[in-house]
């Protein structure tokens, strides 16, 4: 893969600036789905549980992830472990089938290494770099084979517990008029409203 690839364009698009960790989580995506031999989660097929947190480095991964396997936050079908790790598992839901891709060590201190985290350690925000510090790096993740940044473990086979089905009852609040999905009504003094408006004191 090289930076003309559709899926890095559409990446860079939805992520903003040029990094390292959106393309690191392209690629772990890409690993899981042909590990798994799944396509791309067209609606909610795939779950993607990633190890990364908040506020620390390389939590742009879970954009490159979200791109290349179709787990989208508007979906619901990533979920943040919160472990701080760079580690992706995809499961498919239909038949159980699991894969845990993590990223090899050599991969992220070469990443921690860059002139281009230099800066970022600096508080200069990823937009601002030059952009010629970075490319390197994102040539190196587009390119380099998937077995040097991955370490793949066997496919495994997990209990699926189903989700509940999709809510599409909506209710007006009577109180600040706005519509919430009726799973989320409360009654305040006999009246139907959303969530902030029965928090109201
Ligand atoms: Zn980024
Ligand atoms: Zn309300």
């Amino acid at each position: 893969m090289d930076k003309n690839d559709e899926l890095y364009k559409a990446g860079l698009l939805l992520h903003g600036h040029k990094c390292p960790a959106m393309p690191m989580g392209l690629r772990a995506g890409l690993a899981a789905l042909e590990a798994l031999g799944v396509e791309r989660a067209l609606d909610g097929q795939l779950t993607a549980l990633v190890e990364i947190d908040s506020d620390h480095c390389a939590t742009c991964y879970a954009d490159g992830v979200m791109m290349s396997t179709g787990c989208t936050f508007g979906k619901g079908n990533i979920r943040k472990l919160g472990y701080g790790k760079f580690v992706l598992t995809l499961i498919d839901n239909k038949s159980g089938r699991s894969v845990r891709v993590a990223t090899r060590n050599e991969v992220i201190k070469r990443n921690q290494e860059s002139e281009f985290i230099q800066f970022r350690k600096k508080g200069v925000p990823a937009s601002k770099i030059d952009a010629g510090l970075v490319e390197p790096s994102i040539e190196y993740i587009l390119a380099e084979p998937t077995e040097k940044l991955f370490k793949i473990d066997p496919v495994q086979e997990i209990k699926i517990i189903p989700g509940r089905a999709h809510d599409f009852n909506t209710i007006i609040c009577s109180e600040c008029g706005e519509v919430a999905v009726e799973r989320y009504a409360r009654i305040k003094n006999g009246k139907v409203v959303c969530i902030p408006c029965a928090e109201k004191a």
